[in-house]
């Protein structure tokens, strides 16, 4: 008997509220940061400079900027590769907001492309046929962390001149032909906020293997300064800096860094964590008529940030919003990723009406649920998600 719904007065699967991600901070993390707390530099310093060395090794890269958030690295990326206003980007449409904005930040036009079906990344085959002479840029995302195509949007960039930015602030933990998400893109951009795979507080990185882009993105995130102007003007004049072009403060303290690198030691031990749930999650949820779990395209890795389910609606009396309502009020933080970046208002206003112009990407978002995965869910954790599946999708079954 699976039982009232507690969206109907029943009884809740739990008792308290299960998040959709949650971050994992240890005493060694709260050590090191208190280390930093201790001593002379706090902002940008010794430890920022070892976590971008620490990390560029993590993510098979030569070079990481650390920054002050994954939108910041997005921002800088974008006016590293050089965007001004009229030019054109394509990306997708299926991403958290940061992504656009990251573009139309620069002046430049984000022209979205669909997605796949059942992996939610760009559509490769899609792509070419939205190229201008004004696109200077190909933008995709990693959803949920699993690697976009990155062989045949490398091949696109370098056949077309376009720079690739890749926004990889969902697989820090992915490897694409076995290699991280460092290895393939012009730039690729990490976000260190709580709810990823490991965090700062705040914080991002961009990792390069060019180093003119290193430059500039060292310049532009410490107010477009010249670093290297103190030690040209040397002993003469050590209090000299030339400003060369607009840049912001967008830099990472070192207290920052120092959970940075206590989460990097760690992020091994997170992923075969999420690893061992996904494949709890993957076996029971397999089970349940009218919901699909994830797929993994064989050359990937999954970097397993989210964890999304597409239910058939055709199955069910109810809904996406329906199953989230249910699972809500059993005390699963069911979540949605994401309302498609056209919808947006914002949008709407600067590149007119396109819904309808993205099908694939407009009906997974009427299908798609996040549940709950992070690092530390317990047993009755997993149990009480899959169960409270169940128990909706029973009762809405057709
Ligand atoms: C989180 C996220 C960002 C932004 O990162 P912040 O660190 O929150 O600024 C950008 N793109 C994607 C896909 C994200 O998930």
């Amino acid at each position: 008997m699976p039982g009232r719904l507690a969206i109907d007065g029943g009884k809740p699967i739990r008792d308290t509220f299960l998040p959709y991600g949650k971050q994992s901070i240890s005493d060694e993390d709260i050590k090191l940061v208190v280390e930093v707390l201790r001593s002379d530099w706090i902002t940008t310093g010794p430890v920022l400079s070892e976590f971008e060395k620490k990390f560029a090794e993590h993510a098979g890269a030569r070079y990481a900027v650390a920054v002050s958030s994954g939108t910041a690295a997005l921002h800088l990326s974008m006016l590293a590769a050089g965007l001004k206003k009229g030019d054109e980007v394509i990306t997708t449409p299926l991403s958290f907001v940061a992504t656009a904005n990251s573009v139309v930040f620069t002046g430049a036009i984000p022209r979205f492309c669909d997605v796949q079906p059942h992996y939610h990344n760009i559509d490769p085959a899609k792509i070419t046929s939205l190229i201008s002479d004004r696109t200077r840029a190909i933008v995709p995302v990693d959803f949920a962390g699993h690697p976009c195509d990155l062989r045949e949007i490398r091949e696109i960039c370098d056949s077309e001149d376009l720079i690739m930015v890749q926004d990889a602030c969902h697989s820090v933990s992915a490897r694409y032909d076995g290699k991280r998400m460092g290895a393939h893109a012009d730039m690729a951009c990490f976000s260190f906020h709580p709810v990823k795979n490991m965090t700062t507080g705040e914080g991002g990185v961009v990792t390069t293997n060019d180093d003119r882009i290193y430059e500039t993105l060292l310049s532009l995130r410490n107010h477009g300064i010249n670093k290297d102007s103190t030690k040209r003007f040397g002993k003469s004049g050590g209090w000299y800096y030339e400003m060369k072009m607009l840049g912001y403060n967008y830099r990472m303290t070192d207290i920052q860094a120092a959970l940075g690198l206590g989460q990097l030691s760690r992020l091994d031990d997170f992923h075969a964590k999420r690893l061992k749930i996904v494949a709890e999650y993957d076996r029971a949820i397999a089970e349940i008529d009218g919901l699909e779990i994830p797929r993994v395209k064989e050359d990937c890795e999954h970097g397993w940030h989210l964890y999304t389910i597409l239910i058939d609606t055709d199955k069910f009396n109810a809904g996406r919003d329906g199953f989230y309502s249910a699972l809500r009020a059993e005390n699963i933080g069911v979540n949605i990723h994401y309302i498609p970046i056209h919808y947006h208002p914002f949008y709407r206003e600067l590149l007119g009406d396109l819904k309808g112009s993205y099908p694939v990407a407009e009906d997974t978002f009427s299908r798609i649920l996040t549940i709950p995965l992070f690092h530390d869910m317990k047993r009755q954790d997993i149990e009480d998600t899959v169960n409270a599946l169940k128990k909706v999708a029973d009762q809405y079954r057709r």
